[in-house]
């Protein structure tokens, strides 16, 4: 089993915004989010071609041709189409972008984040709705903890957002791999009592209460890497693809 970790944009805030894809050892390719929406990458090259790209630490996020998920998958052999499973976290425009290019994928999604999503609880699941909710994409609803496949778990996260879920990736030598996603974005937040709300945090209570059970696994299962979701720092001491982790 392999874990790429693609770079699929960086937040206004100069994050990276990641993807990642496990390969397991029967050959199925499993996809993690799609990152921004394509069309951010054009808008991002217009305005690096007249000279007015965003000062840095401003609220533009901004995708490189490089970033593009169809680009990332490309530069190590694969296309949309390959894709068996994707597992979509939450439906945030750094997450949701570019669903509507695996409709040969089955999407893999929390019930009560689908459902809310689909309610319009929160004018933000608007701005990719054309993308997650494309009418050829086949989704299957889960709920709560799920084996997705052997080594693969998803973890219920909510607090960030209804229904949000991480994944816990077991990997034959790098062991135990946690892929925190937005229930803990970065590592000076992974403690549960004084981490930080951000301001996209929908229900703080259940931040912190998604923050402590993540600590627990990560104790409980050994957890020797954990990624955060969008973590400068921590991002530049990982292997990037096309290096991946076996
Ligand atoms: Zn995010």
């Amino acid at each position: 089993m392999r874990l790429y970790l693609f770079h699929l944009g960086q937040t206004g805030s100069g994050s990276p915004a990641p993807g990642y894809l496990i390969q397991t050892d029967d050959g199925q390719n499993i996809l993690i989010d799609t990152g921004y929406p394509r069309a951010m990458m054009t808008l991002a090259s217009a305005r690096s071609a007249v000279g007015a790209e965003p000062p840095p630490g401003s609220a533009a996020p901004r995708v490189t041709e490089a970033d593009f998920i169809g680009n990332r998958l490309a530069a190590i052999g694969l296309s949309p189409a390959d894709i068996h499973l994707l597992v979509s976290t939450h439906l945030d425009v750094d997450h949701a972008g570019n669903h509507d290019l695996f409709t040969a994928a089955e999407l893999v999604i929390q019930r009560e984040h689908y459902a809310a999503a689909l309610a319009n609880i929160h004018p933000r699941f608007a701005q990719t709705r054309a993308a997650w909710g494309h009418p050829a994409l086949r989704y299957r609803q889960v709920d709560g903890d799920t084996v997705l496949v052997p080594g693969v778990e998803l973890i219920a996260t909510g607090g960030h957002v209804p229904g949000h879920q991480s994944v816990l990736v077991r990997l034959p030598e790098t062991g135990p791999v946690l892929l925190t996603i937005d229930a803990i974005p970065r590592a000076a937040q992974l403690d549960p009592d004084t981490r930080t709300i951000g301001p996209f945090d929908m229900d703080e209570a259940g931040v912190r209460a998604s923050t402590r059970r993540l600590n627990e696994l990560i104790a409980r299962e050994g957890v020797r890497l954990v990624i955060f979701g969008h973590d400068a720092e921590r991002w530049e001491t990982l292997r990037h693809a096309p290096e991946y982790y076996a």
